[in-house]
């Protein structure tokens, strides 16, 4: 379990990472050998993004429009199992309440433990481009706390519509959190209310949304303890490697770019140059972060490692 592992470390900074599943058709092996490099940092986990249905249109040869789900990442419960094969590591799905019904999102979760897979990061999901606000799908669930509610009910062998009890299952559940806010909270009290909900509903952990300036992350987990949340609090961490993600990161997620590292990325002139921007910042955070006694250094790879691998060598 992930906090078994940060138990472990006994105050020593892990390693570990997010990878996101290649658009279907692609080859997996190519998504893997690209975080093998990374496995000389011993990762005790990675976790791995689950993508929900997006509805597109497609022209029938009458003219008629039909309006089909698509899911343009599948395959993270497959990939879940390919990792623990080939590196012995311990996958962490993210299961999602957009797309689902409670009995859809049981039959995965059975899935999981069958794989013997022992951690899940619980999200509710983002909204379908095509709609910009979160709509469940009918009998699924709103919020992550009510997964939350789920999976723990499971954990207690107690299944939706079985009148006995089932074998319990033994899931570590993680929980997203936000430095800057999420985008959709009135305010950061409403957004720390709801997420206390979350521990209170039994998240053991909490992985943040990326940040480029540590002292986000600091008052995060002072404001978090004020709160009473006592749990790990796991930095997320994206090296910046393009010109663009300049306005698209703060866009997409709500966060602030620090000044000086917009400075930097403007008097870049191709994005090799900003991709070593991205990480000569990355290790001055991370050396902050480690200085600071964070459990893990927690990277969003998005299918590249390379400047994780150089931010990694430059810090542990
Ligand atoms: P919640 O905790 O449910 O909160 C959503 C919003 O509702 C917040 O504004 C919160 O303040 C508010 N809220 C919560 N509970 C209540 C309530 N009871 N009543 C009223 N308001 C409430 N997305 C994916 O689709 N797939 C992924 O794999 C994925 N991985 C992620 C990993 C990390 C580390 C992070 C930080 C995000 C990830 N996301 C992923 C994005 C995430 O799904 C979105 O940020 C989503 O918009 C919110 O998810 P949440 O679990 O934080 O939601």
């Amino acid at each position: 379990k992930v906090t078994e592992y940060v138990r472990q470390a006994g105050g020593r900074t892990l390693f570990s990472l997010e990878i996101i599943p290649p658009l279907k058709g692609q080859n997996i092996n190519q998504l893997l050998d690209s975080i093998e490099p990374l496995m000389e940092f011993k990762p005790p986990f990675v976790d791995v993004t689950y993508h929900r249905e997006e509805v597109i249109d497609k022209q029938l040869p009458n003219g008629l429009i039909q309006r089909i789900p698509v899911r343009k990442r599948p395959g993270t419960v497959g990939i879940c199992a390919r990792l623990m094969e080939r590196f012995k590591v311990d996958a962490v799905p993210h299961v999602i309440c957009g797309g689902f019904t409670r009995e859809e999102t049981e039959d995965m979760l059975i899935d999981l433990h069958y794989l013997g897979i022992d951690n899940v990061l619980v999200l509710r999901g983002d909204a379908e481009k095509s709609v910009g606000v979160f709509m469940p799908k009918a009998g699924g669930h709103c919020y992550a706390s009510e997964l939350i509610e789920q999976v723990v009910s499971m954990n207690h062998g107690k299944l939706l519509h079985e009148e006995t009890e089932g074998t319990p299952t033994n899931f570590c559940i993680g929980v997203a959190g936000y430095p800057e806010k999420h985008l959709e909270a009135q305010d950061l009290d409403t957004d720390f209310r709801y997420l206390k909900k979350k521990v209170d509903a039994g998240a053991e952990y909490i992985v943040t949304q990326m940040f480029f300036d540590n002292q986000k992350y600091f008052r995060f987990v002072e404001r978090c303890r004020a709160e009473g949340i006592q749990v790990p609090i796991i930095p997320g961490l994206k090296p910046l490697s393009t010109k663009k993600q300049l306005s698209i990161l703060p866009r997409i997620f709500h966060l602030d770019m620090p000044p000086e590292l917009v400075a930097e990325v403007e008097k870049c002139d191709t994005d090799q140059q900003v991709r070593q921007v991205g990480i000569e910042w990355g290790i001055q955070q991370c050396r902050e972060l480690l200085a600071y006694g964070v459990p893990v250094l927690h990277f969003y790879t998005m299918g590249k490692s390379d400047n994780v691998l150089q931010i990694a060598r430059g810090v542990f």
